[in-house]
């Protein structure tokens, strides 16, 4: 049995034993999960025909919403739209709008109609060649019969393509359409988009195929009464831009040739009908990329969204990602229906990529991924519903490219022993960082100390795109090591390497290995090189939270890591895999003192430790004096 899902607050209202029992709504929007404003206010701007502009990440719902838009818009009136030529200026052809599905006939009755004028002529034609050759025989004239019969069927034979031209084009036609046309004019190009005239190479000579029948309409044209979806609308060319604000305004857009060079650039239609509603989406750096009157024409006459990409973990929620997982099966067509567990484990999957505390992610096209793998592995075993075993198999798998880059990066540096995971070395840490979207990767840095060079102050030396983020780190912590430590930085030479550091890693969460290391190689106490962390450090000497612990944990256990430190604010994010859990020791730190003390060992350790301790115990917590000051 079926059952529709309610919301409920109690873990008990889970009413399904596998996504099969799990009843998917007919209507798109209905299916859309998690973006409930977004839902409202496409509704909104579907009642109103408003433009809409979606801003979010990939995969989250963007084109889905503005699909379901076409189907809430009413399709009653639809037109069919029409080209005929103009007799009068044949560069200027003329263009009529009818109801739905009436323009197939037009072209059809012309069709006829010229197709009784071809035969009357093909009779006329023959009959007129008959009688001169009747003639011509019976005089004897043989040869004068056959010659003038031959004239006259050119002369005839000339006249006839002006029949054909009165036939009207159909340019766009919505026989029997449902719902409002959705148009994806994603990466469409001018032509795709305004409409183009055909390029003829006969154009000249008055042989070749009359400008009305070259005329193509355009996407815009197309979506008329409907909707126009543009992705990544900022990566559009200016132009074509400018020319699709014009259209919006005007509700109108004649068609003519892009290309200037093309004989299809001397032919400009009469205004063809365009009242699309236009769906823009794109993240947020894409509107650097768009043409100012054009977001402002949509925040003036329509809404812009800014998308969720995550969900509180709420029961109720969770059942819409049950339906999620049953709507894509359904989608799919091919693969099985999933069991609770299977449903659980892409439930825990979905907390873990959400990678925030109570929360469940809403990139839900790379979460379909997932469900698609599953059931491919569970129809590859001839399975009745895909189990918890085949989820957790896909998600082996089926990983992205960034956590493959990841994988084979830890295996190179093991090789080449880039990074350690035991014993101490001075200056020395293994940090964590995230490539793509949450893939974990050591990020190995090692720091030199060396008394400076130049008289008046010592330099921080750091290469490269994170040199930045650890010359800040180093000057953040300067005044928190010489008080903590009593070492005047300014009197070194620092130098800071990250240790073949992967192109697109993002560092910003490494000042707290930073400073470790900086402070290692200044005191010449060892890091314990079992120990792996990751946390922004404050002026003050805090650790604050950073994203991506989950994968970043077990990046540092996958490289044989025995324990992690973490900001003690990022604990409720962890949701490391089951087979991790064995293999590593997660400890939560506050302080850089804290840091100090799990990831130093040897001699000179507890003297500092003990001397840190002190200090911040004599400070009140949070109100460390600004060093600067
Ligand atoms: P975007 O346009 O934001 O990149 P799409 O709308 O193309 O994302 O989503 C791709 C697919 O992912 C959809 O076809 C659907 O299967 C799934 N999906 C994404 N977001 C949602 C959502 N909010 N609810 C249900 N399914 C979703």
């Amino acid at each position: 049995m079926k059952t529709t899902i309610k919301a409920s607050n109690s873990e008990d209202s889970v009413a399904y034993e596998t996504s099969e029992d799990i009843e998917v709504p007919d209507r798109l929007v209905d299916q859309i999960i998690g973006q409930e404003e977004a839902v409202e206010t496409i509704k909104k701007a579907a009642r109103q025909r408003r433009n809409v502009l979606l801003i979010g990440e990939p995969g989250v719902g963007k084109s889905m919403l503005a699909q379901s838009m076409a189907e809430l818009l009413p399709p009653e009136e639809l037109q069919d739209i029409l080209v005929y030529p103009n007799l009068e200026d044949s560069n200027n052809p003329l263009i009529g709008a009818l109801p739905a599905g009436e323009g197939k006939q037009i072209v059809m009755n012309h069709k006829a109609k010229s197709k009784g004028q071809e035969e009357k002529k093909n009779m006329f034609m023959i009959l007129i060649i008959g009688l001169i050759l009747v003639i011509g025989f019976m005089l004897q004239q043989y040869f004068v019969a056959i010659i003038a019969a031959g004239i006259v069927f050119l002369a005839l034979n000339q006249m006839r393509p002006k029949t054909t031209v009165m036939v009207p084009k159909l340019l766009v036609n919505n026989e029997n359409k449902k719902i409002a046309p959705f148009i994806d004019a994603t990466g469409a190009h001018a032509g795709a988009l305004l409409g183009d005239v055909r390029h003829d190479p006969y154009q000249s000579g008055g042989l070749g195929t009359p400008a009305h029948e070259r005329v193509e309409s355009g996407m815009i044209h197309r979506s008329h009464n409907g909707v126009l979806y543009i992705d990544e609308i900022g990566t559009m060319k200016m132009r074509t831009q400018q020319e699709l604000l014009t259209a919006m305004q005007e509700g109108m857009y004649s068609i003519t040739g892009q290309s200037e060079t093309s004989s299809g650039a001397m032919v400009r239609s009469q205004a063809v009908p365009c009242d699309f509603v236009l769906v823009a989406s794109g993240n947020i750096q894409v509107l650097e990329g768009m043409h100012i009157a054009l977001r402002s024409r949509i925040r003036g006459y329509g809404y812009e969204v800014y998308m969720k990409d995550s969900m509180q973990d709420t029961p109720e929620n969770r059942q819409k990602l049950a339906q999620f997982v049953a709507q894509e099966v359904k989608k799919d067509g091919r693969i099985p229906h999933f069991s609770k567990e299977a449903m659980d484990e892409i439930m825990l999957e979905a907390q873990r990529r959400a990678g925030k505390k109570d929360s469940l992610t809403l990139k839900l096209r790379d979460l379909g991924g997932l469900v698609r793998a599953a059931g491919d592995i569970a129809k590859g075993e001839a399975a009745d519903y895909v189990t918890m075993d085949h989820v957790v198999k896909a998600k082996k798998l089926a990983r992205t490219l960034e956590q493959q880059i990841a994988d084979r990066y830890i295996v190179q540096k093991k090789k080449y022993r880039v990074f350690q995971s035991e014993g101490g070395q001075i200056g020395s840490v293994n940090g964590l960082a995230i490539i793509g979207d949450r893939s974990g990767i050591l990020l190995p840095i090692a720091a030199e100390a060396a008394p400076a060079q130049s008289k008046q102050e010592g330099r921080i030396i750091a290469t490269g795109k994170l040199g930045e983020i650890a010359k800040e780190a180093v000057q953040n912590v300067s005044a928190l090591i010489k008080k903590h430590t009593g070492t005047d930085i300014s009197n070194y030479d620092i130098h800071i390497q990250f240790l073949q550091a992967y192109e697109g890693v993002e560092g910003d969460s490494a000042s707290v290995s930073v400073a470790t290391a900086v402070v290692s190689a200044l005191e010449e106490i060892p890091v314990d090189q079992s120990v792996a962390l990751t946390g922004s450090l404050s002026i003050r000497g805090y650790v604050l939270p950073v994203g991506g612990v989950t994968g970043k944990i077990e990046a540092a256990a996958e490289a044989g890591i025995k324990k992690v430190l973490i900001p003690k604010s990022n604990m409720q994010d962890v949701m490391i895999e089951s087979r991790y859990k064995d293999k590593i020791e997660i400890i939560p730190v506050e302080t850089l003192s804290d840091v100090l003390k799990h990831a130093l060992i040897g001699k000179g350790k507890k003297g500092l430790v003990d001397q840190m301790q002190k200090i911040s115990e004599m400070v009140p917590r949070g109100i460390i004096p600004n060093p600067s000051t």
